[in-house]
């Protein structure tokens, strides 16, 4: 607080003739109080010379009371890096305003430097005269230390300053603590090697020199804390083998001594050093070890985020597994590459990868011949490239190109390069592989002048190479986006349609062939009646529902409603002896598939036997022990199942007595051509013996001539379904299909 009023000749530390004052103290509780306290308390007579130190000043400064009483404070606490200007600083801050305050560098009596704030008040009462002065002390050399320290790095990382900043700040701040201090941080690396970091008062040239020495037993201070883990003190550069190699590096700076502390990340492995450096031969004193204590865990903190965070950066942008560029990376340079052909008018071409049949490498030869496989691949496509391409991969078994100033033939010869280059054998985990890929193009700017929809187009023409003829390319068209888009509405509305429970379900009769009024049992058939498309015929939907990973929601529904409407009919008094219903092959994969087939039997207090389960070749010939499992299972509960389309696909009779099939339906396309061709009517006639001789009832399917109907009896097929005995119908018609049917017979 200043004093109310201003203060004569203010008192300066300057010397000035005069004789100390007896104690003006002599109060001894009070005295013994003033002793108490932390804080250094000086006072100060008229002519500038102490007349009293309290307890706290000698246990700061080291100074007892008779060393100093009667000397000038200046004298006695200045020291060679405190403030030339100090004084005179204090002279002109009493004069103005009767007292002072700084935060300074003073030293104590055996040298050690100490930060003090010091704040001084004019006072006649306390010196015993006027033109006296107070003198209070405190240390804040620790707190400085954490304060400046603490703050100013922890506030540069928050700012992402770069690590370098960050560490040339904290050189600079040890630097100005401890003065006689130079600061030096260096990197080690994951290979061991120096990198420094900051040493901001060092000449540039020895920090040339440094970068890349290898840590070692005997590499000067920084080298050898590093190579041992622990502290190294050199206090004589000059006579010290440590130094053998590096005396004449430093020779030209004038550093004398070096104590070297390594800096150890949170495992404790060595990141990096933190030098002090002093320009003549000695040790660290107990400051420099506080100083050391407080920076080593800040560049540590520092090192470690940083590393930390190119860590992320690199996960974040790189696929981990091949090194390429992940999707984030590649459209973000993409972008930046685009604007460029933007700019000069130049075409560019997106090149869309997909590996043809890559899930079976991965399922037959284990995932790491998949992972081997694929950066195989990203080798092979980096070495394809000119400088200004980009390459990424975006998922799985997708690799993306961006060839920079490429027209269309260009980029349909660079696809049949690639093509080629990916076909040439490589080895896998020991086995020779050829890898075959389907390539989609998209040309910019024609195709999309932003990444994305050139990304979607690609991909698009990609879907069409894979379905057209594997190991092939193709440019991109507007037809194929019309279909793709097309294709992605259905998806939506079907997506709708089964959250909304509006899809249906039709029922075919099937009819002993003995007697075709009697019902062998009803196919449940999917019907969606769009609110604008109309009636959506399953051939459309139900692929749609298999890719968009919808059908084994639409499987349950269907179980569900086929359930619910044949209890309806039994409770009715209707004879319907079973309900088949059409399972998707994905749905097998279903872990709990059985257990769900199960749960909405009993929900409807259904049997087994209740349900014929359709199933395609493609189930029958899946190994996948999921699939296994689930059919096993269904077995064991005693379903019965029905191979579909039974004809049209790999046929492989020799499964049809591995699995419990008890039912076969022979494909409409067989009964078609029964009455005009012979080779149809060979094989018919064999499937028909064969499945007589496993003890399978057979089912014609899409009999609709009497002509059909005559022939299939004839050569003793059991079961038939068709347009002739009955279209699809809604529920409600069946009760009166079963009427007419009987009243016909
Ligand atoms: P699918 O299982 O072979 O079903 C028989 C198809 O033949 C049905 O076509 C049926 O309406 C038709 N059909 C029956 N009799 C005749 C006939 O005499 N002449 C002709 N030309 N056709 C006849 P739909 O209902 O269009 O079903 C087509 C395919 O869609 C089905 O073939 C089946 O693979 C699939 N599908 C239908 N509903 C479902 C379902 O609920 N789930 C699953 N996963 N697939 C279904
Ligand atoms: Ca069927
Ligand atoms: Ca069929």
């Amino acid at each position: 607080m200043p004093p109310s009023s201003p203060q004569p000749p203010a008192p300066p530390l300057a010397p000035r003739n005069s004789v100390p004052l007896p104690p003006p103290l002599g109060d001894a509780p009070l005295r013994s109080a003033l002793d108490a306290s932390d804080n250094a308390i000086v006072l100060s007579n008229t002519a500038r010379r102490v007349v009293y130190v309290n307890g706290g000043f000698t246990r700061l400064f080291g100074f007892g009371a008779g060393e100093v009483l009667g000397r000038y404070l200046s004298d006695v606490l200045l020291g060679p890096h405190s403030d030339p200007g100090l004084l005179g600083d204090i002279r002109s801050g009493l004069q103005a305003q009767g007292y002072f305050h700084v935060e300074t560098l003073l030293y104590s009596k055996s040298g050690q430097p100490r930060w003090v704030s010091m704040m001084i008040n004019a006072s006649d009462e306390a010196s015993g005269g006027p033109g006296g002065s107070i003198t209070v002390l405190t240390d804040i050399t620790l707190t400085k230390m954490h304060e400046v320290l603490q703050k100013r790095v922890l506030e540069g990382m928050v700012n992402e300053l770069p690590l370098t900043d960050l560490m040339a700040l904290v050189c600079r701040e040890v630097e100005r603590i401890a003065p006689e201090v130079t600061a030096s941080i260096l990197a080690v690396d994951e290979q061991g090697l120096l990198h420094p970091l900051a040493a901001p008062s060092l000449p540039a040239d020895i920090c040339r020199a440094l970068d890349g020495v290898p840590i070692g037993p005997s590499v000067g201070s920084c080298g050898t804390a590093a190579y041992r883990g622990e502290p190294v003190v050199v206090t004589d550069i000059a006579t010290d083998p440590l130094w053998a190699d590096y005396r004449a590096l430093f020779a030209p700076s004038g550093m004398r001594a070096c104590w070297s502390s390594p800096i150890s990340d949170h495992r404790g492995k060595v990141v990096g050093t933190f030098a002090f450096y002093f320009r003549e031969p000695r040790g660290p004193d107990a400051l420099h070890h506080r100083l050391v204590d407080v920076c080593l865990h800040l560049c540590a903190v520092a090192i470690e985020r940083h590393s930390t965070r190119q860590r992320i950066h690199q996960l974040a942008f790189f696929d981990e597994l091949t090194g390429l560029p992940n999707r984030a990376m590649f459209r973000t340079s993409a972008e930046r590459a685009l604007a460029g052909l933007h700019q000069d008018s130049l075409p560019g071409a997106l090149l869309f990868i997909d590996l043809d049949r890559f899930k079976q490498v991965n399922e037959t030869q284990g995932h790491a011949a998949g992972d081997a496989l694929l950066c195989e691949v990203a080798n092979r496509l980096t070495q394809c490239l000119r400088a200004r391409d980009l390459v990424g991969r975006l998922a799985g078994d997708e690799f993306v190109l961006l060839l920079s100033d490429c027209a269309t033939d260009q980029a349909v010869q660079a696809a049949h390069r690639l093509l080629e280059e990916l076909a040439r054998p490589m080895e896998i985990s020991g086995q020779a592989h050829v890898c075959r890929a389907s390539i989609g193009i998209a040309m910019f700017p024609e195709d999309g002048d932003g990444i994305d929809t050139l990304l979607r187009h690609a991909d698009q023409a990609m879907a069409q190479a894979k379905s057209d003829h594997l190991h092939s390319l193709q440019l991109f068209s507007a037809e194929m986006n019309r279909c793709a888009q097309e294709r992605a509405a259905m998806e939506r509305a079907l997506r709708q349609a089964l959250a909304a429970r509006s899809l249906r379900l039709e029922y075919q009769p099937q009819v002993l062939s003995s007697s075709p009024a009697t019902l062998h049992g009803l196919e449940a058939l999917a019907r969606w009646q769009h609110p604008d498309w109309g009636m959506v015929p399953p051939s459309q939907f139900i692929p749609v529902a298999e890719e968009a990973g919808l059908i084994h929601e639409l499987t349950l529904w269907l179980l569900d409603e086929a359930c619910g409407q044949l209890a309806a009919w039994r409770a009715a008094g209707h004879g319907i002896p079973c309900v088949a219903v059409n399972l998707s092959g994905r749905s097998f994969h279903q872990a709990e598939f059985a257990q769900q087939v199960c749960a909405a039997l009993e929900r409807h207090g259904l049997r087994p036997q209740d349900l014929l389960l359709e199933i395609t070749e493609s189930v029958m010939m899946d190994a996948r022990p999921v699939t296994r499992a689930n059919i096993e299972a269904l077995h064991q509960k005693g379903f019965k199942l029905s191979l579909d389309d039974f004809g049209t696909g790999y046929s492989s009779l020799s499964y049809l007595h591995r699995l419990p099939i008890s039912e076969l339906k022979l494909d409409m396309a067989f009964v078609r051509d029964l009455t005009t061709s012979s080779t149809a009517r060979a094989l018919t006639v064999s499937v028909l013996s064969i499945a007589h001789s496993l003890g399978m009832v057979v089912v014609a399917e899409g009999v609709e001539t009497p002509g059909q109907q005559q022939w299939l009896q004839a050569h003793g097929c059991p079961v038939m379904q068709g347009y002739l005995f009955g279209k699809p119908m809604p529920p409600g018609d069946v009760a009166d299909w079963l009427r007419t049917a009987r009243g016909g017979a």
